[in-house]
């Protein structure tokens, strides 16, 4: 029988019966007693199992040359380990190699601790290590547990396109897919422009956020989500932002602010929990090898409240804080990652909700609060990272919309689809957005995003 490496040593076959294994050699030991010891992985849990190979095997000759990174087939009788570590092992009665390393003396994944920058260099080989095996796991129930969530909650999972004219954010991040100057396209040669240049002489661009869409369908079917890549076009070296990133955007008519910051929680405990007990082999090795309190602190945000600070307040803690930021503290800034940091780590100790941003730094389409100040908008920020899901209450009286649309210097005509909603049956409604990376990265204690996305794209990374 074929069987996976995790169902192996999870104990779906009995001791006696006789399996086939097929991975690739994570290590070779090899006894004075003619007997070597093959440790295989398959990608389908963290460890590898071990196989014990007698040099009885007509072609144990071929054993003694293995090395790590080559494909082989183990076939033999699953038996009790006497080791430490594992329940199982293999007493092999074959090992049929399927691919040699050529040259493994160069072999760029040799079993030893990589640095990450050294991993990022190899990302088509970078997933045969323990760590980025690991990450691609992790992330792998992160997304599964986000639907899941969604799904047992009756929302409706919603694509939202990548090509658009509108820009979301209005923050001017935004890749362009039309490149020609379509105001100076040949008047009466059209059929001579390539429209593979400027998408079909259309002005476009990849999305920078689901949400203007997402709203659209919230306000038809009530409780919707998308999930799905957004670029932004930012020519910066954090270690926090990609321009290639995954997000996931809950919508959600007839809820106001305080409704979404509570589903953001909820959510975030829920994914959590699933992590713990679906991944708990690669979160004890994240534990071990990135961040100590990778397991614990996921633990005690399960099971204690999130902290909830007003924007206000938010400043008031930092000016009291007696530390020196790199970035000046004032009501009305938008608070950098080491404010957000300070909050998280240091004050709170906690993720942290934070409530009601000045509407100046805020983007056009959330709801006005009546002191005339502030917006109905939210961050999540934290420990480690700083903000990973930003959200808002969207503004849905016509008028007050169209009034900040004017005062933004912003066009009506161009958001008449979005007006139309404020216009037929508007309801309050809210949502928010989680960088899905952000979240791989805290849960993993990896602290660089480009090391929790198979093939990050960031300035001048795009090769495969
Ligand atoms: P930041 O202040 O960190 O630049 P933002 O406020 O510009 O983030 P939003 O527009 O609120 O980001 O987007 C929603 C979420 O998407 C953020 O909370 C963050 O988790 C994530 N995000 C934003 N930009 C990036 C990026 N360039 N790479 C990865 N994730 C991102
Ligand atoms: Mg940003
Ligand atoms: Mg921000
Ligand atoms: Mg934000």
């Amino acid at each position: 029988t074929d069987c996976s490496v995790v169902d192996l040593l999870s104990g779906k076959f009995s001791v006696g019966q006789v399996v086939k294994v097929k991975g690739w050699v994570r290590t070779r030991r090899d006894s004075k007693a003619g007997i070597s010891f093959v440790a295989v992985y398959d990608g389908s849990c963290f460890d590898a199992i071990q196989a014990v190979v007698p040099n009885s095997l007509s072609n144990y000759e071929e054993v003694l040359r293995l090395t790590t990174g080559c494909s082989v087939m183990i076939t033999g009788e699953v038996v009790e380990s006497p080791g430490q570590g594992q329940a199982f092992e293999i007493q092999a009665t074959g090992v049929e190699v399927i691919g040699w390393v050529e040259d493994p003396d160069t072999y760029p994944m040799a079993a030893k601790r990589h640095t990450v920058e050294f991993l990022r260099e190899h990302a088509h080989l970078r997933p045969r290590t323990n760590l980025i095996g690991a990450v691609a796991r992790v992330r792998n129930s992160l997304a599964q547990a986000i639907h899941r969530f969604y799904h047992e909650r009756g929302y409706i999972w919603v694509s939202t396109p990548i090509i658009t004219a509108s820009d979301t954010e209005g923050a001017g991040e935004m890749f362009r897919v039309s490149t020609l100057d379509l105001e100076n396209l040949p008047r009466n040669d059209q059929d001579a422009v390539d429209f593979s240049q400027d998408f079909f002489g259309k002005e476009s661009f990849l999305t920078v956020s689901g949400q203007l869409n997402a709203e659209t369908y919230a306000c038809a079917l009530s409780k919707v989500y998308t999930f799905g890549p957004t670029f932004r076009a930012e020519n910066s070296n954090t270690s926090r932002h990609l321009a290639e990133f995954w997000m996931m955007e809950p919508e959600v008519a007839f809820a106001d602010l305080d409704d979404v910051a509570a589903l953001a929680e909820d959510m975030l405990k829920y994914v959590f929990k699933a992590v713990l007990e679906e991944r708990g082999d690669d979160m004890a090795f994240f534990a071990q090898r990135i961040e100590k309190q990778a397991i614990s602190r996921l633990e005690s945000f399960i099971s204690k409240d999130f902290a909830q600070v007003d924007y206000t307040d938010a400043i008031e803690i930092l000016l009291q804080s007696g530390r020196k930021f790199e970035m000046d503290v004032s009501w009305g800034i938008d608070m950098s990652s080491e404010h957000e940091r300070y909050l998280a780590e240091e004050h709170f100790k906690a993720p942290v909700v934070v409530k009601n941003y000045p509407r100046d730094i805020k983007a056009f389409y959330m709801r006005q609060n009546d002191d005339g100040k502030t917006v109905a908008a939210m961050d999540v920020l934290a420990p480690g990272i700083g903000e990973i899901i930003g959200g808002s209450q969207r503004e849905e009286r016509l008028e007050v919309f169209d009034a900040r649309l004017e005062e933004m210097g912003l066009n009506k005509e161009d958001y008449s689809w979005y007006r139309d909603l404020r216009r037929y049956g508007s309801v309050p409604h809210s949502g928010f957005g989680l960088g899905f990376e952000r979240l791989v990265s805290y849960v993993t204690g990896m602290s660089n995003i480009r090391d929790v996305i198979p093939f990050p794209r960031a300035p001048k990374q795009a090769d495969y």
